[in-house]
C-alpha cells in the first residue's frame, strides 16, 4: 500500500482505528488522528522496504557481473531523488587497484554525475557492510543513507568489525541499514569462494 493508498483509506473510512487496533498500532480509546499516523508511517515504512529491495537487487546484478569477471561478487548503486545515478562492482583485481572497490568505484561516478563531491542526498546500496577504506569514502562523500545486505564479520566498519559511527568528532553519520536481501548478498560470495575452491 503506497502513501497515496493509505492517506485515501485513512480519510475515507470511517473504522481506520478499529483497523489500527486490530494492527496492534493503537489502544482502544486512543485518539484516532494518532491511529491515523501510525497507519501512515508504516506505510511509509514499508514503501521505503519495497525500495530498498528494488535498488538491492540492482546492487546484486553488479555483484553478478563481478562474479563473471572472476572479481569477489560485491555490488553497489547509488540512488539519488529514487534514481540509479552510477553503479559498479568490485574491480581490485581486475585493475591491480586496492581502491577499486565497488562503493569506491560507484562514489567517484555519482560525483561526476552530479558534478559535485558532495553527495548529500543520495543513498548507497552495498551488498555487503563496507570496509573502513570505504566508510570512509561514504563520510567523506556526505552520503545520506547507506543500506547493505549482508555483513562482513572480519572487515565490516558498520559495527560487525569496527563502528566507524562511533568515532568521536567526525562530522558526517549517515544513517545506516542493514540485512536487506541478506541472505542472497551472503550467498553469492559464499557461492564464488566455494566454485574457487573446486
Ligand atoms: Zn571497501
Amino acid at each position: 500500500m503506497d502513501t497515496l493508498i493509505c492517506v485515501l483509506f485513512i480519510t475515507s473510512n470511517k473504522c481506520y482505528n478499529h483497523f489500527a487496533i486490530a494492527m496492534n498500532i493503537c489502544e482502544p480509546g486512543q485518539d484516532r488522528n494518532v491511529a491515523a499516523l501510525s497507519i501512515m508511517f508504516m506505510c511509509g515504512g514499508l514503501l521505503v522496504m519495497d525500495r530498498d529491495i528494488e535498488f538491492m537487487k540492482e546492487a546484486l546484478k553488479e555483484a553478478e557481473l563481478a562474479s563473471l569477471e572472476d572479481e569477489v561478487p560485491i555490488g553497489c548503486v547509488i540512488v539519488k531523488d529514487d534514481q540509479i545515478i552510477a553503479r559498479s562492482h568490485n574491480q581490485r583485481d581486475k585493475s591491480h587497484n586496492p581502491l577499486g572497490h565497488a562503493e569506491t568505484l560507484a562514489i567517484k561516478k555519482a560525483s561526476e554525475v552530479i558534478n559535485d563531491w558532495q553527495l548529500v542526498d543520495c543513498s548507497l546500496y552495498v551488498t555487503i557492510e563496507p570496509c573502513i577504506m570505504c566508510s570512509g569514502a561514504i563520510i567523506q562523500s556526505r552520503i545520506k543513507r547507506v543500506v547493505y545486505g549482508a555483513p562482513d564479520i572480519k572487515g565490516g566498519a558498520f559495527g560487525s568489525s569496527i563502528n566507524i559511527l562511533e568515532a568521536s568528532n567526525i562530522n558526517h553519520r549517515p544513517e545506516v541499514v542493514k540485512g536487506v536481501l541478506e541472505k542472497e548478498c551472503a550467498d553469492i560470495i559464499k557461492n564464488y569462494f566455494k566454485s574457487k575452491r573446486k
